[in-house]
């Protein structure tokens, strides 16, 4: 007699809403789960009231995060009362909610998104994010326990989302807790996210890659011009930064600082696009652009 086959496990498809205060590293986990895969066609109608901000789909089933607005970018101030709403209801109606935090750190603003957090009744994840920067992780033990005392979460995950670290049980940990359910997108359902985003993305990355240390908070980038010619696109982008002293550390000495990081994003571009990319960059102030709202109409944070 032959072993009879394994049964597999169940597949699972829920909803996670994936929350923290600017900087603490959503976009960087969300991209280093899902990659940059997001839905094309509209969700089933039992998910159309959220927009859905990408999936990671596996043999487990599928995860569909959803969109909150403001908290996956930057800022702060007028970002924060921006969220409100949309993220709000995110957090109410999603199947698990993950909040994420730095290790070894719990400020002012975490605990303010710990407040929405806890309004939901659905399971919520604790993740702290940045483990790499902390040498001694047994240091982190009584962090981890007065953040647990404190608040109410049904389990705490130690991540590095720039080295990949502990996804792989974030991932098993979220999805213990979806419910069993068929996937609700199909994979030719799932594209890779539009070029002109990617674009901002990819000079977004490079500006914090390079000047992490001098400009703590995230940078805006808008796209101002994208033409395809051909073999080869020119894309024209706006970096946006809050202050005069801040345009002058992105642009550097001799505008070396922006060339590197123009370059590096060319690159980036052309290796992800498969075509040549003339890239043109600009830096503007916009005095407290998290504070006006038309500004964030416009780069597209607002509703
Ligand atoms: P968001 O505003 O919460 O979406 O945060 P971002 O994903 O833009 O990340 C904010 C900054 O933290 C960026 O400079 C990231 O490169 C950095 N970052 C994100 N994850 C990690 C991590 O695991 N380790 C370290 N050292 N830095 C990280």
């Amino acid at each position: 007699m032959p072993e009879p086959a394994p049964v597999p496990p169940a597949a699972r498809c829920g909803t996670v809403a994936l929350v923290g205060r600017p900087n603490v590293g959503k976009s960087t986990l969300l991209n280093a789960l899902i990659g940059w895969r997001l839905s094309i066609a509209g969700p089933k109608p039992q998910t159309t009231r959220h927009r859905i901000l990408g999936v990671r789909t596996c043999e487990q089933g599928q995860i569909l995060f959803l969109d909150t607005p403001g908290l996956h970018r930057g800022g702060a101030r007028a970002l924060n009362r921006q969220l409100n709403r949309a993220a709000r209801r995110a957090i109410g109606e999603a199947d698990v909610v993950v909040q994420i935090a730095e290790a070894g750190r719990w400020t002012g603003e975490d605990e303010a998104v710990y407040e929405a957090v806890a309004e939901s009744t659905r399971p919520r994840l604790l993740v702290l994010n940045k483990v790499d920067t902390q040498k001694d992780k047994a240091r982190l033990l009584p962090f981890i326990a007065d953040v647990s005392a404190a608040h109410s979460f049904g389990a705490v995950y130690l991540v590095s989302a720039r080295r990949h670290d502990g996804l792989k049980e974030l991932e098993n940990g979220i999805f213990a807790l979806l419910p069993e359910a068929p996937p609700v997108f199909g994979a030719d359902q799932i594209t890779d996210r539009n070029e002109r985003f990617l674009a901002a993305e990819l000079v977004r990355e490079q500006v914090m890659l390079q000047l992490a240390q001098e400009l703590p908070y995230s940078t805006a980038v808008e796209i101002e011009d994208f033409q395809d010619r051909g073999d080869r696109s020119r894309i024209e982008a706006t970096i946006w930064v809050e202050r005069e002293g801040q345009k002058a550390i992105v642009i550097g000495a001799g505008a070396a600082r922006l060339k590197a990081i123009g370059m590096a994003a060319r690159r980036a571009m052309e290796h992800l696009f498969e075509r040549r990319v003339d890239l043109r960059l600009h830096v503007k102030v916009t005095e407290n652009w998290s504070d006006d709202t038309g500004a964030l109409r416009r780069f597209g944070y607002a509703e």
